[in-house]
C-alpha cells in the first residue's frame, strides 16, 4: 500500500490508510489496490460526535463512492479519544421542537445508503462506539475492533432508545435478545464481549489494522451470522412472551410512568421485530415522540450537568504524588482510584491489616472497570502501602481519610508539620466535620480544604471540594483539576454543616426514623421514595451508609445547624449500640444477609402526606445552601444530588423539580407540615427569591 499516512496523536499511532488532511470532517483517500478510507475528525473538538454536518458530508462521500465504486469503503476516527461518543446532544432540543422525524429520516437514509454499497463496507472501531456512533459501524458488512474498543446504546440514559437504525441492526446481527438488553440496559459490550456476541467479526492490534483491512476487502474475514434463537424469535407469538418478560423485569428497575422508552422499544420490537421496514418507520416515529417528554428533557439535562461539572474539573493540577492518610473503607478506594488514574500513590494507617487489603481490594476494582491485564498491573504498582509515611516527603497531595474524631485528625495534621513538600496540599475527607476548624491544626491554611469523597468512592462520581476560609484559589483549583484527572465531577462548595449534599440529605433519613417511629412501616416509606424516583428509599440508604455513620452526622448536624430536624429515634440509638449497623454487619433496619432488600409496599394505607414530608426538606434544603453561598449555582446543586445520590435524574435534580411543581406550592405545603409536624418543616427565606 502506498501514501500511507501513520498518524502519530500523542503516543497512538492510528493507520489511517492514504487519507489526507481533513475537509470539512472528514479526511479521505483511496489506495492503490482501490480501498476507499472515510476518516472522521470532527473540527474543533477532541472526540467525535455523529452531527447533521457529518451525516450530510458522508452522504456526499458515499455518493461519490456510488459513482465510482471503490473495492472496499473502510470508516473510522482519527481521534485518539474513540470511534464516536454518539449523536451531538446539543442539537436535541432544535430537533424536539419541529421536524425531527424528517432530519431522522435523512440520516436513515444515509445509513441505508452505506448499507445497500455493492462493495465491502468495513468499520474499525478503536475506544468507544456509541449511540449513533455504534450506528455508523452497524451499517457496515463487518467490524473491525482494536483491543479496548467497546460498543454501546447509552440512549436509555437520555429517555430514548435508538434512533438511527440500532433497533433493527443490531438485532439482527447478534442475537435478539442480548440485542435488546444492551438497548435496554445502555451497558456497553467490551472488546471481548463484542467479539463473542458477533458485533466485532474481529479483532487485531493497531497495527495490524492496514493488512485486517486489506483481508476483510479480500473477502478473508467471515462476517458473524445469527444463531437459532433469531429465527425462533421471528414469529410474533415468540416475540409477545419474550416481550412481557422484559416489561416485568424493566418495570423493577425503570417503572414506565417514569421511564417510557425502554417500553416503546419493547413495544417496537414486540409488533414489528420481523420486519424491518416497519421498525424504521416505528423507530423514527418513535424515537421523535420519546424527544418530546420531560422524562428526556429531564435526562438531557443531567447529561449537561454533567458536562459543567467537568469542565470545573479541567486545568492541570501539578499533582502527581498522592499520599493518603487511613486505608479504612475511604482512603483504600481513594488510593485505588488514584492510581487507577495514573497517580503515584502512597497509603498509610496505624493499622497494617487495612493495608494488607488495600491492593486485593484495588485489583477488583480494576477488574470491575474492565482494566486490561497491564493497565491492573500498572495500576497495582503506582499503589505502594506505606505505613511509616516516607511518602508524604515527596507528595504533591496528601488525602486524610483516618477516623472521624477531631483529636485523630488533629494530631495527624501535627505530624505533618515540617514533612510536606512546600507547594503540597494538604485534603480531608471528612464529612461531618467543619473545614475551618480543622484548618488550624493543618501546617498551612491556604493549602487546605475539605475533599469529600462518596462511599463507594470507585463507583459515586461526585467529590464535594470544600473551600475553607483560608483556602486559596489555587488549593480549590487544583484539587478540582485533581478530582477530574481521576475521573471525577468536583462541586466547588464553601464550608457548612454537612456541606451540600449529606445536609440535603440528611433530614429526608431523620425524616424516615420520625416515621418508623410513629409506626410507618419502613417497605411502606422506602416504596413512597422509590415512586417518587429514588434509587432506594431512605431506610435502605441509611443501612447501607452506615447506621453509625448517618448517626455521626445527624449528631453533627442537629448542633451545628441553625433549622432543627427530626429528633434522632432511640431505635436508631439502640441499633447502632447493639452493632447493627446496616449492610457492613448484615443487619440494621433490614436484615441483609439475603441481598440488597427490594421493598414493594401496598401505600393504601400510607400517610397522605408522606412523601412530601421525604422530599420537601431536602428541597428546602437545598435553598438553604444556595441563599447562604455554600453552592454555587442551582445546577451545581442538582448535579451534586443527582451524582452522589442518585436523586430522581428523570425529574432533573431538586432544584428543577421545585421550579417545575412551583415553589409557591411548596412553601405552602411546607407551612402545612410545619402547622402539623413542627418547626422543621417551616421554608427557608431563600425560596421567596425563587418566585
Ligand atoms: P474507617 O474507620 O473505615 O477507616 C479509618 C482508617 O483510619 C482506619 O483504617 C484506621 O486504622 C485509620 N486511622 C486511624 N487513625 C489513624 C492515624 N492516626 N493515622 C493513619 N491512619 C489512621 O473510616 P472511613 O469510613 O474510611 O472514614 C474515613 C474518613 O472519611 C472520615 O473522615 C469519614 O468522615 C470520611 N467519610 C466516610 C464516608 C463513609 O461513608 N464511610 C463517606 C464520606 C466521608
Amino acid at each position: 500500500m502506498t501514501g500511507k499516512v501513520l498518524e502519530f496523536l500523542g503516543e497512538t499511532k492510528l493507520e489511517l490508510g492514504p487519507a489526507g488532511p481533513r475537509k470539512g470532517q472528514w479526511r479521505t483517500g483511496r489506495d492503490e489496490d482501490g480501498i476507499l478510507w472515510l476518516v472522521l475528525d470532527k473540527q474543533d473538538s477532541s472526540a467525535n460526535t455523529i452531527s447533521q454536518d457529518v451525516l450530510r458530508e458522508l452522504d456526499e462521500h458515499v455518493a461519490g463512492a456510488e459513482a465510482d465504486l471503490p473495492k472496499a469503503l473502510v470508516i473510522r476516527s482519527a481521534k485518539p479519544a474513540g470511534f464516536a461518543a454518539g449523536a451531538d446532544i446539543t442539537s436535541f432540543d432544535a430537533l424536539s421542537d419541529d421536524g425531527a422525524d424528517e432530519l431522522l429520516k435523512q440520516g436513515h437514509d444515509v445509513l441505508d445508503r452505506i448499507e445497500a454499497l455493492k462493495c465491502t463496507t468495513i468499520c474499525v472501531v478503536h475506544g468507544a462506539a456509541l449511540g449513533a456512533g455504534f450506528e455508523l459501524a452497524l451499517a457496515c458488512d463487518l467490524r473491525i475492533a482494536t483491543p479496548g474498543a467497546s460498543f454501546g446504546f447509552p440512549e436509555v440514559q437520555l429517555g430514548l432508545h435508538p434512533g438511527l437504525g440500532g433497533t433493527f441492526r443490531l438485532p439482527a446481527l447478534i442475537d435478539p435478545l442480548e440485542a435488546m438488553t444492551m438497548m435496554l440496559t445502555g451497558k456497553t459490550a467490551h472488546t471481548d464481549r463484542a467479539k463473542s456476541l458477533g458485533i466485532a467479526d474481529k479483532v487485531v492490534e493497531e497495527r495490524h489494522i492496514a493488512a485486517a483491512v486489506r483481508a476483510a476487502a479480500d473477502g478473508k474475514v467471515d462476517a458473524h451470522e445469527q444463531g437459532l434463537k433469531a429465527r425462533a424469535l421471528g414469529f410474533e407469538q415468540a416475540r409477545s412472551l419474550v416481550a412481557r418478560q422484559m416489561r416485568s423485569k424493566t418495570e423493577k428497575q425503570a417503572p414506565e410512568e417514569h421511564y417510557p422508552a425502554p417500553y416503546a422499544l419493547i413495544d417496537l420490537w414486540e409488533e414489528y421485530g420481523d420486519d424491518r421496514r416497519e421498525m424504521q418507520k416505528g423507530e423514527i416515529h418513535s424515537f421523535a415522540s420519546l424527544l418530546k417528554t420531560d422524562t428526556s428533557r429531564n435526562l438531557r439535562r443531567v447529561f449537561f450537568l454533567r458536562q459543567n461539572l467537568k469542565d470545573a474539573g479541567r486545568g492541570e493540577d501539578g499533582i502527581e504524588h498522592v499520599h493518603v492518610i487511613g486505608a479504612g473503607a475511604m482512603g483504600a478506594e481513594i488510593a485505588a482510584m488514584a492510581a487507577i488514574r495514573g497517580k503515584r500513590v502512597t497509603l498509610g494507617d496505624v493499622q497494617t491489616d487495612p493495608l494488607g487489603k488495600t491492593i486485593k481490594q484495588a485489583a477488583k476494582i480494576c477488574k470491575d472497570k474492565h482494566l486490561s491485564g497491564i493497565e491492573t498491573r500498572d495500576a497495582l504498582d503506582r499503589l505502594m502501602p506505606d505505613p511509616k509515611g516516607y511518602g508524604i516527603a515527596s507528595a504533591d497531595l496528601v488525602i486524610e481519610a483516618a477516623t472521624e474524631k477531631p483529636d485523630t485528625k488533629e494530631k495527624i495534621y501535627a505530624g505533618l508539620k515540617g514533612r510536606m513538600k512546600k507547594v503540597a496540599i494538604l485534603a480531608s475527607n471528612t464529612s461531618s466535620l467543619s473545614v475551618d476548624a480543622l484548618a488550624g491544626a493543618s501546617p498551612e491554611t491556604a493549602r487546605f480544604a475539605g475533599l469529600h469523597f462518596f462511599n463507594p468512592v470507585s463507583r459515586i462520581d461526585l467529590v464535594e471540594v470544600v473551600r475553607g476560609e483560608g483556602t486559596s484559589d489555587e488549593t480549590a483549583d487544583r484539587l478540582a483539576a485533581f478530582c477530574g484527572s481521576i475521573g471525577k465531577l468536583p462541586a466547588l462548595v464553601t464550608d457548612y454543616p454537612g456541606f451540600v449534599v449529606n445536609r440535603a440529605l440528611t433530614p429526608y433519613l431523620m425524616e424516615a426514623m420520625a416515621l418508623m417511629n410513629e409506626g410507618v412501616s419502613k417497605e411502606v416509606i422506602d416504596t413512597a421514595a422509590i415512586r417518587f424516583g429514588m434509587p432506594m428509599g431512605p431506610v435502605t440508604l441509611a443501612d447501607q451508609v452506615g447506621l453509625d455513620i448517618g448517626l455521626h452526622v445527624a449528631e453533627s448536624l442537629r448542633d451545628n445547624l441553625e433549622k432543627p430536624m427530626a429528633e434522632i429515634t432511640d431505635d436508631l440509638r439502640q441499633k447502632v449500640e447493639a452493632g447493627d449497623l446496616g449492610k457492613k454487619t448484615g443487619k440494621g433496619f433490614y436484615d441483609w444477609s439475603d441481598g440488597t432488600p427490594h421493598p414493594d409496599a401496598d401505600l393504601s394505607e400510607a400517610p397522605k402526606d408522606l412523601t412530601d414530608r421525604l422530599i420537601l426538606p431536602m428541597l428546602d434544603a437545598c435553598v438553604e445552601v444556595l441563599r447562604r453561598g455554600v453552592a454555587e449555582s442551582e445546577d451545581q446543586v442538582d448535579g451534586a444530588m443527582i451524582f452522589a445520590t442518585g436523586w430522581a435524574p428523570f425529574r432533573g435534580g431538586p432544584m428543577h423539580y421545585a421550579h417545575t411543581r412551583g415553589p409557591k406550592d411548596i412553601v405552602a405545603r411546607l407551612r402545612e407540615l410545619q402547622e402539623k409536624h413542627g418547626d422543621r418543616f417551616a421554608p427557608d427565606e431563600g425560596w421567596d427569591s425563587l418566585g
